[in-house]
């Protein structure tokens, strides 16, 4: 039987409204993709033409490119009605440093993979920081917090002010990523390169899947991690599409596999034994997958040259240094000064190479302006490491304070 596009999607509609009675289901990108699609008579041709720059970007990046890291800003706009979806600033950086360490193959499970994946797994070395200066040049602390009236919103509404959400700062410059009540039981969405006009550019996410939280499956933080993977220009392992029964959807990256299975709400062990469709075995713990978030472990070596493509071509303008400031930031004498990790749970390292005459001050105050911290070096020596043990600190924003004879560097560092 002939089943035609419409009427395909609105069986996926019938089927998403009937799981969503159950419990929250998985991301929103292929739904929007396809609306996109039927709304929009110049969208295919417009996907095509930005497939094409991808690719060539993909055939162009250099070895320096893909042995860098890059640092993107990112600002959370927290849309709430009741407490508990204000979520604190220890949540957000929590969060921030999931990601970060899904993007940069620290997370545990990347050690972990199974044989047939080990040899394709990549960090994709981009850092996301909140940002530092607001669109107006202003010090911010890289959330916003608005109020609504509303119980539960849109993925439309969120986008604006005038629709009981908070309008992007400008998405040329910053990830927008906004935390909200989303209704139907949605759980988040990230527009694709291109995807949405500039004003609905970034990723929605659902409060109650955000971070470390109570939620069955997506109890990790993995569902901005896959937010973030659509925002860079990936697709689903299955490709365009709800399902790939037909093993034709591919992701157009060449090392992920095909597969028939979403693995919605699955946890495959593949310790014993790995899953196959297609003629190959399933990256299971791949994470554009709808896996549970325990089972998520990697990226591609594929999807970071793809990524790195959206980032260097579509979304360069995100790599403005004066929005993110929390790395390899020149110091007043030019020389280099690390810092990290941050967030930071237990230890922030510092670390530079400096060579100066003139005293250094290292001091570190809280939100209440009080110092919490001093050290004092004379004549540094070309390489310079320093621990800092926040272990026992209050979780929130500190002020570290750099100063080099007369200069002053100042940088915000994150405990949580
Ligand atoms: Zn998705």
């Amino acid at each position: 039987m002939f089943i035609s596009q419409k009427h395909l999607f609105c069986l996926f509609i019938s089927i998403q409204i009937g799981i969503g009675l159950v419990a929250q289901s998985h991301c929103s990108f292929d739904e929007r993709w396809f609306q996109a699609r039927q709304a929009d008579v110049t969208f295919s041709s417009r996907m095509i033409e930005i497939e094409k720059r991808l690719q060539d970007r993909i055939q162009n990046l250099t070895p320096l490119e893909t042995r860098s890291s890059f640092q993107v800003p990112v600002v959370f706009h927290v849309l709430w009605n009741t407490e508990a979806e204000n979520l604190g600033d220890e949540a957000i950086a929590a969060q921030l440093n999931i990601l970060n360490l899904d993007y940069t193959g620290q997370n545990t499970g990347f050690g972990l993979l199974p044989t047939p994946f080990k040899s394709v797994a990549a960090s994709v070395d981009i850092e996301f920081c909140l940002a530092t200066t607001d669109p107006e040049g202003n010090a911010t602390s890289g959330i916003t917090r608005t109020r609504t009236f509303a119980d539960s919103l849109s993925i439309k509404q969120v986008y604006y002010s005038s629709g009981e959400g908070q309008d992007a700062w400008d998405t040329d410059r910053y990830l927008n990523i906004w935390i909200a009540n989303l209704e139907n039981n949605l759980v988040g969405f990230g527009s694709y390169p291109g995807q949405n006009i500039p004003e609905e550019d970034g990723v929605v996410i659902d409060y109650r899947v955000f971070g470390i939280n109570d939620h069955p499956r997506l109890n990790m933080g993995r569902t901005l991690t896959h937010e973030v993977g659509h925002y860079f220009g990936l697709f689903h392992p299955w490709g365009e599409g709800f399902f790939n029964s037909d093993c034709k959807g591919d992701d157009r990256v060449p090392d992920t596999p095909l597969q028939s299975s979403t693995f919605n709400g699955q946890c495959p062990d593949g310790l014993s034994s790995i899953p196959e469709s297609c003629g190959s075995q399933d990256m299971y713990m791949n994470f554009m997958n709808y896996t549970n978030d325990q089972c998520l472990h990697m990226f591609t070596q594929g999807q970071k040259f793809r990524m790195l493509a959206a980032l260097l071509e579509m979304r360069s303008n995100l790599l403005d240094a004066e929005t993110c400031a929390e790395v390899n930031q020149p110091t007043p004498t030019n020389g280099i000064l690390n810092i990290g990790p941050n967030p930071s749970q237990e230890t922030v390292y510092i670390s530079s190479f400096l060579q100066t005459t003139a005293s250094v001050q290292l001091e570190v105050f809280n939100s209440n302006g009080q110092r919490v911290y001093q050290m004092n070096w004379e004549n540094l020596e070309r390489y310079f490491s320093h621990a800092i043990h926040v272990v026992d600190w209050s979780n929130g924003f500190y002020l570290l304070r750099l100063k080099i004879g007369d200069e002053e560097w100042v940088r915000k560092i994150i405990k949580y």
